[in-house]
């Protein structure tokens, strides 16, 4: 059977043969936590991008967006708690010398305790077919019932020790719980500490302490500051959002897993806007906005869960993650959280400058609450990639690699294919390419048997090949070959822009949100 590791391991090595993603400066051994998008990365991350943004801004008329820059005024970052409070409790394994997250490490004990619970679920399941209750089962079965008094009581006490900032405390647990280090079974653990996430560089020529700057760990704070500059040039009326995409950097303790946690990394998130006392209700509203523009991606419901948020940030009054099946297990792709008025009411206490919202409608100025939705692209890209790899057994008992990635994010659209390089093939070919080009991003490939250039377009996610033989220069059809099903049809040129159109334009992802 495949384990998580080999899946993950195959995610990385087709992503650096195709030209998705590399290892940062590979040439000097990579820089660890770093990674460059290639030819066909950027291709797939631009796509992800433009159906988050026209999600957000396109489909919701008071939505709209910006670009702030990454270097903002070292206060933003004292308003906003990170340089007080931006800290990960970590610890080290004194004989291993790896160093984790000490939250992160319980986490993963509840965790195996729910998968636990899981596979005396899905045993009894089998057992008592379609009389089986699961509720009546939780309630009354001794195993499961063991395990969720662990995880309730582990749950309680890593919530107080966090939210108290008690280090003491969450060492104590971990020693008690036995947790070991995961990769080499070692208990001998230093004290756990805080260390702060933010990346501090200089501000042209001055230096020390009153020169220092962060880089942005979050792109949220670049809304909150520009909320009334955008408020008022955009007239806009409560309830609305702005919505950004960029980078974000973290000095992450633990940086592994390719993609999925770096220390230079790409966030999509939008602020919404509205009257205080409303909140609650946008924050379920965005709960299952966000929910349904994943599933659109038809990777299938059982890829993701929520996950309500153990430990509530002192400000916020409801929090959650989408949690995607990586390669890893569940993990979390983004983050929905109700921030109630904490930013914009420090950026005023901060700055000095008032940042509320007028009210035409009653005559009264106040902090709007803010529901914020935040998404990691990178993060996005994995789930997309990983989830769309697939080894293929065919009926003739070979095997294909495609990746059957929704075709509106393909970065890819079509290969064009003439089927021999001679008799003014390739030059019909061209005319196609001209034809398409202008619309749909384009591979043009005379290279090779056809069938192993339609392998190569399989192995990249492309959605359609089209091929061009000596027929198509008497009666103007072409063979069209589709990814998935591996069907081709005889279909006239001018009918190509049609039926490629149909299948990747971005407009049916927006349709099924
Ligand atoms: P985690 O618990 O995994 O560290 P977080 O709760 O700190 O994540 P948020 O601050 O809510 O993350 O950031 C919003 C989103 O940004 C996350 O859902 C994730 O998709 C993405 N993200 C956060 N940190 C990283 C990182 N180091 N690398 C890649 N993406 C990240």
């Amino acid at each position: 059977m495949q384990t998580q590791e080999d899946k993950l391991k195959k995610v990385i090595s087709h992503a650096k043969e195709y030209g998705f993603v590399f290892p940062s400066s590979e040439i000097y051994d990579g820089l660890s936590a770093a990674y460059d998008y290639g030819q066909l990365g950027s291709e797939l991350k631009n796509n992800i991008k433009q159906y988050w943004w026209s999600a957000m801004t396109r489909m919701h008329q008071n939505i709209v967006g910006i670009d702030a820059s990454i270097f903002m005024h070292p206060t933003t970052w004292k308003a906003s708690g990170h340089v007080d409070a931006f800290n990960d409790p970590l610890i080290d394994n004194k004989d291993s010398k790896k160093r984790y997250r000490a939250d992160v490490l319980l986490e993963d004990y509840i965790k195996k305790q729910e998968e636990k619970i899981k596979k005396e679920i899905d045993k009894a399941k089998g057992k008592f077919g379609d009389s089986f209750e699961e509720e009546k089962f939780r309630a009354t079965n001794p195993n499961v019932l063991r395990s969720q008094e662990k995880i309730n009581a582990v749950e309680d006490r890593m919530k107080a020790a966090l939210e108290a900032s008690d280090l003491v405390a969450l060492k104590a647990l971990i020693e008690e719980l036995e947790i070991a280090d995961p990769e080499t079974g070692s208990r001998n653990w230093t004290d756990v500490r805080q260390f702060n996430l933010m990346f501090k560089t200089e501000l042209g020529a001055v230096s020390g302490d009153a020169g220092i700057i962060y880089l942005r760990p979050e792109t949220a704070q670049g809304i909150f500051v520009n909320f009334l500059n955008v408020q008022k040039s955009g007239r806009m009326k409560l309830p609305f959002g702005i919505a950004q995409i960029g980078k974000a950097f973290r000095n992450e303790i633990i940086a592994r897993q390719f993609i999925f946690r770096m220390r230079e990394f790409e966030q999509m998130e939008m602020q919404f806007f509205v009257k205080p006392g409303t909140e609650m209700e946008w924050y379920a509203y965005w709960k299952e906005a966000r929910m349904k523009w994943h599933q659109a991606l038809g990777i299938g419901e059982d890829h993701y869960k929520f996950h309500d948020h153990l430990k509530l940030a002192h400000y916020a009054n409801g929090a959650c993650d989408i949690e995607f099946n990586f390669p890893m297990g569940f993990k979390e792709l983004e983050g929905i959280h109700s921030r109630t008025d904490f930013d914009l009411k420090s950026h005023e206490e901060f700055s000095g400058k008032k940042l509320r919202y007028f009210d035409p409608e009653t005559n009264e100025s106040f902090i709007p609450y803010v529901v914020e939705t935040s998404v990691g692209l990178d993060r996005m890209f994995l789930a997309v990639l990983s989830s769309a790899l697939e080894e293929e057994k065919l009926e003739d008992g070979s095997e294909r690699t495609v990746l059957r990635s929704h075709p509106a994010l393909a970065p890819v659209k079509v290969a064009v294919l003439p089927l021999v390089k001679k008799d003014g093939l390739p030059e019909k070919a061209k005319e196609i390419v001209d034809l398409l080009k202008h619309d749909f991003n384009l591979q043009f490939d005379d290279k090779d048997a056809i069938g192993r250039r339609y392998r190569r377009q399989d192995a990249i996610g492309t959605p359609y090949c089209i091929t061009i033989d000596n027929e198509t220069l008497l009666d103007n059809m072409v063979t069209i070959r589709e990814r998935d099903s591996m069907q081709q049809e005889r279909v006239a040129i001018q009918d190509l822009h049609g039926i490629i159109e149909k299948k990747v334009s971005l407009r049916h992802l927006l349709q099924a949100n």
